[in-house]
């Protein structure tokens, strides 16, 4: 059995010759599940150097494809980059920059622009290919290894980061090799950790791709998978709780909230001029400026002019990384609802946050499984009923509220991973599985439905049917209706028109979400959002509770399209809310603890510029958000991991 040692040696070896050549197979997983390779060419030319790259995986029976040349200098200098392809399913990659002294020669997905370049500079499109990266590691240390280094195409002003961050002796086929371990921050958004070996070479990788997990780890490494990404995480958790020991809460323990509107989310009309006192994490007084009583000794905070009411929560999210959780905080949201990550990730993040050690909205989790198979998604599958009550055991234990069923779950093996979850006291969410309606889904058990799996007009018979079915048997739905219209949207159409959040998310996401869009006009597309926002007023209406839900988006901001979405739909400002406040929180059953301001609960908490129920784009005016009672600064969050307040 080989395992990462996590043995730090002492000393420092002396730089490594650059090898004349180098040929490498990096194996390629998304949410650890082995799913295809990149095979890299390091040749000599002239003075300098070479790489090509062939990058290939398939994701749930989509292809993505991706080729590259990079020519550098003697020093790793770039002077030539190609890159074209995909990246992730909607991420299209065409990009070649030709560098002539102090200037690139960009051509990117057919525009050409000629982009002045400041020292140090690399050429880098995105987190692939990973032997891209490789060489950004080797012209950073031949260049004294500077804190930032930027790079084109992209932004050629947002800095990217490195860090050595340690040496660390793994044990493979009997040899111990040792690794060098770095932080890069910008080449995505957030961090990434790469591991060099003493010639040079890629090692391994952990970064993220279609706002999941994505890793490569070289072939004779590969069995030291999960080694690596609980290093990661040590790493990254670390960096979460310095975010944490930087951004203090303006205010904790025992205050009063004085003067502003309060919304309380029961459903009762605002108080004008409330106050709200706050008691060691919970909520001990609400009511009128002339119904409480403040006690002398109780910290008054004035909030006249702005308006207080219950966090927020998303309830359809993948917290891969820690930005996250200052991302959620910043954005008002207080409590989200993961739908499917790694267990060695998630699991230590909930409880670093849970501990107060780090910031970040509560995490309810909900544990992937699917059902095996070439075409599966994660690396936990239940082919039969054995192996369901084991996975639902597993999450049990590691203090999961929910299983989440991913689409290859075979119809027996779901009535049998919603027979153990309902008995462990856990409820079932998630996808309804490939084969089966939704009405046969619900039937074998599970009480959520992720996404809005009801096609047709909301005013048709069958429609009604399924909408009268999913009331009678209580099903929640999250119709991330959001995702659907920054990935459904045409690409004429620019996604600032309907997410002002854009402005404000760092480069490489811009870069990111630029691509994504559909083919069409944006009359067809309007024209099918509205067809869904119909099915989401009538499940409303009908009693079906409907939770707000991302499947993240543009962080944090689509949260907040969410909700505009809802009102959209026809639904009052009021109800919109709720369905982000105390309509989820009833639904993962902790609506006697979260969900609303009213006496013994938990203070969960924002304050807002303006009131959204004027106006539900106010949702978006965050200043302060408040978590178990301590107070965060909206604009210091955001700041915290490169998005502009
Ligand atoms: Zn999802």
């Amino acid at each position: 059995m080989v395992a990462v040692c996590g043995l730090f040696l002492a000393g420092q070896a002396p730089p490594p010759a650059p090898e004349s050549h180098a040929r490498g197979t990096l194996r390629l997983h998304y949410v650890q599940k082995p799913i295809g390779e990149e095979r890299y060419e390091l040749a000599r030319e002239g003075e300098g150097y070479r790489l090509t790259s062939d990058f290939e995986f398939t994701d749930r029976g989509g292809r993505v494809p991706l080729a590259a040349t990079l020519r550098t200098a003697a020093d790793f200098t770039p002077t030539y980059f190609q890159t074209k392809g995909k990246s992730y399913r909607f991420v299209n990659v065409d990009s070649e920059v030709r560098v002539d002294g102090g200037t690139a020669i960009v051509r990117d997905r057919g525009s050409e622009s000629h982009v002045p370049v400041r020292t140090p500079f690399f050429t880098v499109d995105g987190y692939a290919p990973f032997a891209a990266q490789m060489l950004l590691l080797r012209y950073w240390k031949q260049h004294g290894q500077p804190r930032t280094v930027v790079t084109v195409p992209g932004t050629p002003t947002h800095d990217v980061i490195i860090e050595p961050r340690g040496r660390e002796a793994v044990r493979a086929g009997g040899q111990v090799v040792t690794l060098d371990r770095y932080l890069v921050d910008g080449v995505v958004w957030g961090r990434e950790t790469l591991w060099l070996d003493q010639d040079g070479s890629l090692a391994a990788a952990i970064t993220r791709a279609g706002g999941l997990s994505f890793e490569a780890v070289r072939d004779d490494l590969e069995p030291l998978l999960v080694g690596f990404v609980e290093r990661a995480t040590r790493d990254r958790i670390a960096d979460l709780e310095a975010i944490t020991r930087a951004n203090r809460p303006l205010r904790a323990g025992t205050y009063a909230m004085v003067g502003g509107t309060v919304i309380d989310g029961t459903g009762r009309p605002p108080i004008r001029r409330g106050v709200v006192i706050v008691r060691d994490g919970r909520i001990a007084e609400v009511g009128g400026r002339d119904e409480v009583t403040i006690p002398p000794e109780v910290a008054r905070v004035p909030i006249d002019g702005w308006t207080l009411m219950p966090g927020l929560w998303d309830m359809h999210t993948h917290v891969t990384q820690i930005e996250w959780a200052p991302v959620y905080l910043a954005a008002g949201v207080t409590t989200v609802r993961d739908m499917g990550n790694e267990i060695e990730f998630i699991v230590p993040l909930r409880d670093s946050i849970a501990s107060g050690r780090a910031l970040g909205p509560r995490l309810l989790l909900a544990g992937l499984v699917d059902g095996g198979g070439p075409n599966a998604f994660g690396v936990v599958y239940a082919a039969g009923a054995d192996e369901a009550k084991k996975v639902v055991a597993k999450y049990h234990d590691l203090g999961f509220q929910q299983i989440k069923i991913y689409s290859l779950v075979a119809p027996p093996v779901v009535e049998a991973i919603c027979d153990e979850a309902h008995r462990l006291g856990m409820t079932v969410t998630g996808h309804v599985p490939t084969g089966m309606t939704i009405e046969q889904a619900v039937a074998s058990g599970m009480d959520h439905i992720a996404h809005l799996p009801i096609r047709g007009e909301a005013d048709s018979d069958e429609v009604r049917r399924t909408i009268a079915f999913l009331r009678e048997h209580k099903t929640v739905v999250d119709p991330t209706q959001s995702w659907n219209e920054l990935l459904g949207h045409a690409l004429g159409t620019p996604i600032a028109d309907f997410q002002p959040g854009i402005a404000k998310i760092p480069p490489p996401l811009n870069r990111l979400f630029s691509s994504a869009g559909s083919d069409g006009d944006a009359a067809a597309a309007r024209t099918r959002l509205e067809r869904t926002l119909r099915i989401v007023k009538a499940l409303h209406d009908a009693g079906v509770p409907i939770v707000a839900g991302t499947d993240e988006g543009i962080p944090g901001h689509s949260l907040h399209r969410e909700i505009e979405l809802y009102v959209d739909a026809g639904l009052t400002p009021m109800e919109a809310l709720q369905a982000a406040t105390i309509v989820p929180a009833r639904a993962m059953k902790l609506d006697a603890e979260l969900g609303t301001i009213e006496r013994g609960k938990r203070a969960d908490m924002i304050v807002l510029n303006m009131n959204p129920l004027e106006r539900i784009e106010n949702i978006r005016g965050v200043r302060w958000t408040i978590v178990d009672g301590r107070v965060y600064d909206s604009r210091a969050l955001w700041k915290s991991v490169r998005f502009t307040p």
